[in-house]
């Protein structure tokens, strides 16, 4: 008789992990991180921002092997960039991968390299959000150097998380670290600090949205001063920030035979490079062997512009609690775009005629004609 094996769900694995490791100290949390069959393939990402090199210098003592991944947004500080040179080779880290923005997306999107002054939302989308997920595509796990001191989002953080933006789960090493912990190990290992720490900057981000903390300050309160905005889309996922629909609509022209993606900035072309699993519009969510709530992106088909039921289909999915990804795909008009949204879904894929026939201004004009903002601050 066969033998039945049961997978845990990921939920699951995240309290075991939590509960494994719970009086462990950070490296030995990161060393067996490493080799834990339940985290599979494991990356690390960093920002070489002002407390990085801790989490650095410690990989680069584990396995200096490790995948580190370092999202250039092409809008980061020069001191930035040199100290991230700097670092990578005094720890001798060989499997450093620098990621970026589609070319092809920037060009669309952000020609001029203003949309921070715009949507800050839409540019980390773009610029750092988009790119990390395609490059974690290769990876079950990644470790991050968030920190529970870092501010209210981060207090109750755990060394295991669920990945809301993907099926990955997230490994934070130093979740338990104090201000005084990072100081301390950069000291006693005599590591380089980035140089604008000296200058005011706790938390360092990129240039035109980080400015100096003054003392007493939240350490993150530089990063998008004045905006509700705290955390950039890589680890804030459905939460009270606010999108502002940009007053000018993305130069973008569709080409027949590749799809045409509109989203709340307008149209672009496809760039989601990670698995997506198809629906069809009457599909049993209470089947088990679909994994719904483990799939990044999800993809529901509209096969005729009369048929609502993926409406329906969505919203029970976000009711549900699916974080993921949300696609309606195929016959939605311009007129649906608000009740797409409303139902939860994140963007639709339309084809190049129906783009052509129903260019981005009627899709802007049926979006605004409702609270448009306060919907898109919906709880997932
Ligand atoms: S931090 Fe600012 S400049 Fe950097 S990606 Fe986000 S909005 Fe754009």
């Amino acid at each position: 008789m066969a033998q039945v094996v049961t997978i845990p769900t990921r939920p699951a694995r995240v309290a075991a992990l939590n509960n494994r490791y719970r009086h462990h100290a950070a490296i030995r949390v990161l060393g067996d991180a490493l080799r834990d069959p339940d985290l599979g393939r494991v990356a690390m990402v960093s920002s070489f921002g002002a407390d990085s090199v801790a989490l650095l210098h410690m990989i680069s003592v584990v396995d200096r092997n490790t995948p580190v991944l370092f999202i250039d947004t092409q809008m980061l500080f020069p001191e930035t960039l040199a100290y991230q040179q700097e670092v990578a080779a005094r720890l001798g880290l060989t499997d450093l991968r620098i990621i970026r923005a589609n070319p092809t997306s920037l060009a669309a999107t952000d020609p001029d390299g203003d949309l921070h002054k715009r949507d800050t939302d839409a540019c980390c989308d773009l610029r750092k959000t988009a790119p990390l997920n395609r490059a974690l595509g290769d990876f079950d796990s990644w470790i991050t150097g968030r920190k529970r001191f870092q501010g209210e989002t981060r207090a109750t953080l755990e060394f295991f998380e669920p990945d809301p933006a993907g099926p990955r789960i997230k490994i934070n090493p130093l979740a338990h670290w104090t201000a005084r912990d990072v100081a301390d190990y950069i000291a006693n290992n005599d590591l380089p600090r980035h140089p604008l720490v000296a200058k005011g900057y706790p938390s360092i981000g990129c240039a035109p949205c980080t400015s100096p903390v003054a003392e007493g300050e939240d350490p993150r309160a530089g990063r998008w001063r004045g905006q509700e905005k705290t955390e950039c889309g890589i680890h804030f996922v459905n939460g009270k920030m606010q999108r502002i629909v940009p007053s000018q609509p993305a130069a973008f022209v569709p080409e027949d035979g590749l799809p045409v993606i509109v989203r709340d900035t307008g149209f672009g072309p496809e760039d989601w490079t990670g698995p997506i699993l198809d629906l069809a519009p009457d599909a049993d969510l209470d089947d088990p062997n679909l994994h719904l709530m483990d799939a990044p992106m999800i993809r529901v088909s509209f096969p005729s512009f009369s048929d609502g039921r993926g409406f329906t289909l969505a919203r029970r999915l976000r009711v549900a609690g699916y974080k993921g990804r949300l696609r309606a795909q195929g016959h939605v008009i311009a007129d649906q775009f608000p009740m797409a949204r409303r139902s939860g879904f994140d963007e639709i894929e339309i084809d190049a005629d129906l783009a052509r026939r129903q260019p981005w201004d009627l899709w802007q004009r049926s979006a605004g004609s409702l609270s448009y903002l306060n919907r898109l601050g919906r709880k997932a």
